[in-house]
């Protein structure tokens, strides 16, 4: 059985012609399911017989909801999944005053093995499909019964290492027949596979990427960071200067702080000196502390005098919210913390 969800309207016109129907049927399925309607048999204009093909060989795939937590904080809340095949992925949506953004997992568990991030512990079990990635936005805005107009690509995974499902899913999720949300508003955050980069960028498309930096010199960021042994920062900034060029999309990079890491005055000058003159933007995080490591928070001062220095180069940088931390916000912490106690069942 095939989800529906996988299929984008072309792939849909092109089974109902294979499979003796017309192919205007297949834009009236998906304005069903994209209104709502999860049961082929209660689509109203379509034929019994064209429903018995279509329940055959398609079902309409979202995972389930084991848990919803809600964080007293702020609005944040995180929804703990079970995918089809019992696999656990988890996805944040936050609320703001100019709207609600998701933060969607595209893979589950996390190969790259970045030192301070939860979701890479246990390594990558398998990629999700563009469908996976969808449903967890229509999840999400059936959740809060309203519209959901930013995406981060921030969840568990690696998004430029599931680089195909990815990129068929940021089609499905700003064509028309689907939610329709504009390239503009969808953020794709990458540790730096410096190839996908080029690649993402012939595409000409209008999402905003943003790149985990963490570090500026290739020796601290080979500490925290195991890519940093494949490509290094020089060939990063190369990409994003032609990803710049290409799309004149301004870049953000991540920069998450770690006490004693990669937060001292020189750190920020020399973030300072890398990135000047480059049309960007330093989104700052201080590091989430999760119990498998020792990463330690910057002070409040480190934090302060780091984006100071960084305005004296003429670099914009803001120090990201932290947002439902009473909730296991952070990367791959929830799902985690859900599976370790399964295991003490
Ligand atoms: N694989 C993608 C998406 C990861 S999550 C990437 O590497 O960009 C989004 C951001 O959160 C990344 O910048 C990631 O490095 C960062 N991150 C992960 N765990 C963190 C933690 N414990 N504290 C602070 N930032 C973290």
């Amino acid at each position: 059985m095939v989800n529906i969800l996988d299929y984008t309207l072309d792939e849909l016109k092109i089974w109902m012609k294979d499979n003796e129907e017309s192919a205007f049927r297949a834009k009236q399925v998906f304005e069903w399911i994209y209104k709502g309607q999860y049961d082929f048999d209660l689509m109203k204009n379509i034929s019994s017989s064209t429903k018995n093909k279509l329940k055959k060989f398609f079902y309409i795939g979202f995972p389930t909801i084991i848990e919803t937590l809600e964080s007293k904080e702020d609005k944040t809340r995180k929804l703990l999944l079970r995918l089809n095949d019992d696999n656990i992925v988890e996805c944040v949506i936050m609320s703001y005053k100019h709207g609600n953004s998701v933060c969607v997992s595209t893979q589950v568990g996390c190969r790259m093995g970045c030192k301070f991030c939860a979701s890479t512990i246990d390594g990558m079990i398998r990629n999700l499909t563009a469908g996976e990635i969808l449903s967890q936005i229509i999840l999400c805005q059936n959740v809060l019964g309203d519209r959901i107009s930013n995406i981060v690509l921030m969840g568990s995974g690696e998004p430029l290492d599931n680089y195909d499902n990815v990129m068929k899913f940021l089609e499905l999720v700003n064509s028309d027949y689907g939610l329709n949300i504009g390239q503009r508003h969808i953020t794709l955050s990458t540790c730096g596979i410096v190839p996908k980069i080029y690649e993402m960028a012939d595409k000409e498309m209008q999402i905003t990427l943003a790149i985990s930096l963490h570090a500026t010199t290739d020796e601290i960021r080979k500490q925290i960071m195991p890519i940093a042994n494949k490509y290094d920062i020089a060939q990063i900034l190369d990409a994003c200067k032609y990803y710049i060029e290409k799309t004149s999309r301004r870049i953000t990079f991540e920069y998450s702080l770690v006490k004693g890491v990669n937060d001292s005055k020189e750190d920020a000058k020399s973030l300072g000196a890398l990135l000047k003159n480059m049309l960007c933007h330093v989104n700052l995080i201080p590091v989430n502390e999760i119990k498998e490591n020792s990463f330690k928070k910057s002070s409040k001062n480190d934090i302060a005098n780091f984006v100071s220095i960084l305005k004296y180069y003429g670099i914009e940088a803001t120090v990201r919210r932290e947002m439902g931390s009473d909730i296991n916000a952070a990367c791959g912490q929830l799902r985690r913390s859900y599976i370790q106690s399964k295991k003490q069942d």
